[in-house]
């Protein structure tokens, strides 16, 4: 059952024998394991409940509407945004489908740093096969490329160097392009249509537009969780649990349980992971329509591995506008006569897999004082998120960024502007010699990221790491991390197939002992 603050009643107070914050990944996992294994179920979404019939394709009401901070949430510095979903299905609603699984490699890393053997591979291989069965995982068929995937495909070839197909969760797309708005054909099986509709076979009341404000920890087995609804109103929901799975994604799980004191120990909110990406855009003397077709349909890991594991790999955007808009090189007049050449842009994004020094880079945490994105200072906390690309991961990223020049070049582009705050333009070898020249520091390169992880991370020690391998607090047992922020590293590939198995093996790890 689906209840928003339009059929919500006044102030209300309820008892579950599981919680579940957050309807992303993690939390759509979480409810259609312990749904069907006969508990009590209410999640909360802070975000609106949302259906094919609201997925206009209309950028303006759609990013404010889904998008966490209306698709601005960004670092102190500003210097890299995050993008992340704030809505029903989580990010997995307006995410580009790519469905890797966790590399084995990965896998055996955490086993061996942080004592993870229950994750190795062959123990993660049915989770993955019954993740991809359930939504409808495959790989693109080689007719259904873009002209903008083609553009890796073809540099690959040329080059000599890895490129591949892509898998994806769909079923019956038509490749609108359109991924980053919600999909208006019910083609991408994201978690509205696959796990949460598994849930809701059985008990479990999902309350949308309804943000957890607090919980407070009684014992294992008495927790009391407050929420409230997000239409303005002062209502306010109590519910009474034996279990509680946070699962609001990397960035806002580990404020919640700061603010409500859980998970002490230092550990939460730090080792944040954000598979910086950097982007390069090409134009060609074809069109290419950016904005067209299945969005990820092809990627090169050629450089995945440059250091123990470590490196970058390239893919291409689904191009909304708002994103191609704000991170374009250039100003005024000469951003308008860039965006008015779209339908010749291709644009190609290097992920870099961070981490790679194993120090923490990136902290989520409330702080007190000058609050750098408005400049306002705050007496009251305000949840900051700061970042520095480690000199290791950035090396990478720049020799990705080199790569990505050169693929372009390869598949024809005639000019290259790589996203830097000074506008460089490069026609030719010369010129990328003399772009890596520049100052590449923060709000030089322009940074983004859609894959948050670790910031609560899972391993066997408490001094290290925030949940154990079941994924429940070390510090506060009867409370649970499910989302991504318990990847103990940058997965190195997209993460949303990690996540889904980690959640899914913990689960069959772990005693909820009800
Ligand atoms: C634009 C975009 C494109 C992406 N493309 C891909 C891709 O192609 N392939 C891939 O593998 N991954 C992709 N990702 C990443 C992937 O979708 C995420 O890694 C994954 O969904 C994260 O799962 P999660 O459970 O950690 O959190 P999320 O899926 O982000 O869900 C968290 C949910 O919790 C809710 N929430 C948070 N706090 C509260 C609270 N206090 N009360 C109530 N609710 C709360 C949020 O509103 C949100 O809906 C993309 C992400 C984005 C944003
Ligand atoms: S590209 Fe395919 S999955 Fe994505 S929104 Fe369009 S039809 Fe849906």
């Amino acid at each position: 059952m689906i209840i928003t603050p339009d059929n919500l009643p006044e102030d209300h107070a309820l008892q579950a024998d599981i919680v579940i914050i957050g309807t992303g990944a993690g939390g759509a996992m979480a409810a259609a394991r312990f749904a069907s294994q006969g508990y009590k179920i209410i999640m909360l979404e802070e975000g609106p409940y949302v259906s094919k019939k609201d997925f206009t394709q209309e950028e303006n009401t759609l990013v404010r509407k889904m998008y966490r901070r209306g698709g601005a949430l960004a670092t102190d510095d500003m210097s890299i945004r995050i993008l992340q979903g704030k809505v029903f299905g989580g990010s997995t609603t307006i995410n580009w489908m790519n469905s890797f699984r966790t590399p084995d490699d990965v896998l055996e890393e955490w086993s061996a740093d942080f004592g993870l053997e229950e994750y190795l591979p062959s123990y993660m291989e049915s989770h993955y096969q019954g993740i991809e069965e359930r939504m409808s995982i495959h790989t693109v068929p080689e007719d259904q490329h873009s002209p903008q995937n083609l553009i890796i495909l073809e540099a690959a070839e040329k080059m000599g160097i890895h490129g591949e197909a892509c898998r994806n969760n769909s079923h019956g797309c038509i490749g609108c392009g359109k991924c980053g708005l919600g999909c208006a054909y019910d083609a991408k099986q994201d978690m509205r249509l696959t796990y949460l509709k598994d849930a809701q076979q059985y008990d479990c009341t999902i309350f949308t537009s309804t943000k957890a404000t607090r919980i407070d920890y009684q014992d294992n087995n008495n927790q009391t969780i407050h929420a409230t609804p997000q239409d303005g109103s002062e209502r306010h929901v109590t519910i009474t649990t034996q279990r509680t799975i946070v699962a609001g994604g990397a960035i806002m799980t580990p404020l919640l349980l700061q603010h409500s004191g859980l998970g002490t120990g230092g550990i939460v909110g730090k080792y944040l992971h954000l598979h910086p990406v950097l982007g390069s855009v090409g134009l060609y003397d074809r069109e290419i329509y950016p904005t067209y077709g299945i969005p990820m349909s092809a990627y090169s890991h050629e450089l995945k591995d440059i250091t123990n594991g470590y490196g970058v790999w390239q893919e291409v955007p689904d191009l909304e506008l708002f994103l191609a808009g704000v991170n374009m090189p250039g100003i005024g007049p000469r951003r308008k006569e860039l965006m008015e050449q779209a339908n010749r842009m291709g644009v190609i994004l290097t992920l870099t897999r961070d981490g790679a020094s194993g120090k923490s880079a990136g902290q989520v945490r409330w702080r007190r004082g000058l609050n750098p994105q408005n400049g306002h200072f705050a007496l009251k906390k305000y949840p900051s998120i700061t970042y520095r690309l480690d000199p290791l991961d950035k090396k990478h990223a720049l020799m990705g960024l080199r790569q990505a020049i050169e693929m372009h070049f390869s598949a024809g582009a005639t000019k290259v502007l790589p996203m830097h705050a000074h506008g460089f333009e490069i026609t030719n070898d010369k010129q990328i010699d003399a772009f890596f020249q520049l100052p590449m520091g923060p709000n030089q390169l322009s940074i983004f990221s859609a894959h948050p992880t670790g910031s609560v991370r899972m391993g066997k020690d408490p001094k290290q790491t925030a949940v154990n391998e079941c994924m429940e607090l070390h510090h506060h047992p009867g409370v649970y991390v499910m989302d991504g922020s318990t990847l103990p590293t940058a997965p190195g590939v997209n993460p949303m197939v990690s996540i889904l198995g980690a959640v899914s093996r913990a689960i069959e790890l772990g005693n909820i002992g009800l």
